[in-house]
C-alpha cells in the first residue's frame, strides 16, 4: 500500500492545530507548530473568509491526516459508514478509532500512529484468533489483544509506556495490562473519546455532494 512520506509537521501548519504525529516531539520545544504556526508553502496569508468548501475539506483532511490514511482509504472508511446503520459522521469516527494501529497507540505502546502501524505490519499483536498484522483491522467489542515478541522489544515497549503516560493517559474504552502487554476493548468509542476535536458533519455535506 502506498504511503505519505513527506514532512508529517506540514500537515500540522496546514491545518492550524497540532495533530499529534510525532510522538514525544509534538509536546516539545521542537514542535514545528509551535515555533511556526502559519501554513507552509510561500504564500502563508491566511485568508480571513474561507470558504464553506474550504471548510470541508480542511475538516476531511484533518480526520484523514490525524489516522494517517491516504484518500482512498479515507473514502473506503466513509462508503463503510455511510452502509452502516446510525449517523454516518459519528459511525465514521467510530470506525476510524477502531483501527487497530489506533487501538495500539491509543494504549499507549507507541508514540505515534506511524509506529503503532510499523508494529503491527511486524507482526508483534496476537488475538485469540492468531496474528493480526493488518493496520486497518477493526476491533470489536470485547476483543483482547497481546503483544508476542521477544524481550528486548517487550522492553523497550514497558520504557516507552512510562515515557508516554506523562503526556496521555488511556481512554476509558480500553483496559490496558502495561506488565503482561495486554490490551482489552471494553466497548467501542464514542465521538467524546477523540482527543481532537473534528466535526463529521462537514466531512459527511462534503462527501455527499
Ligand atoms: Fe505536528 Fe507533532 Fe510536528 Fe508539532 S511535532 S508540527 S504536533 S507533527
Amino acid at each position: 500500500m502506498a504511503r505519505y512520506l513527506g514532512t508529517n509537521c506540514r500537515f500540522c501548519r496546514r491545518e492550524g492545530m497540532k495533530l499529534f504525529l510525532k510522538g514525544t516531539r509534538c509536546s516539545s520545544e521542537k514542535c514545528a507548530f509551535a515555533k511556526r504556526p502559519t501554513p507552509p508553502g510561500m504564500h502563508t496569508r491566511q485568508s480571513s473568509k474561507q470558504s464553506y468548501y474550504a471548510q470541508q475539506l480542511r475538516e476531511k483532511q484533518k480526520a484523514k491526516r490525524t489516522y494517517g490514511l491516504l484518500e482512498a482509504q479515507f473514502k473506503r472508511f466513509f462508503h463503510v459508514a455511510s452502509k452502516a446503520k446510525g449517523v454516518t459522521g459519528r459511525t465514521l469516527l467510530q470506525l476510524l478509532e477502531r483501527r487497530i494501529d489506533n487501538v495500539v497507540y491509543r494504549a499507549l505502546f507507541a508514540f505515534s500512529r506511524d509506529q503503532a502501524r510499523q508494529m503491527v505490519r511486524h507482526g508483534f499483536l496476537f488475538s485469540v484468533k492468531g496474528r493480526v498484522d493488518i493496520p486497518s483491522y477493526l476491533v470489536k467489542e470485547g476483543e483482547v489483544f497481546a503483544i508476542k515478541a521477544n524481550d528486548n522489544v517487550k522492553k523497550n515497549i514497558k520504557s516507552s509506556i512510562e515515557a508516554i503516560s506523562k503526556e496521555r493517559s488511556v481512554p476509558s474504552w480500553l483496559d490496558v495490562d502495561t506488565e503482561n502487554l495486554k490490551i482489552k476493548v471494553v466497548r467501542l468509542p464514542e465521538k467524546e473519546d477523540l482527543t481532537i476535536s473534528i466535526n463529521e458533519q462537514l466531512i459527511v455535506e462534503l462527501y455527499s455532494k
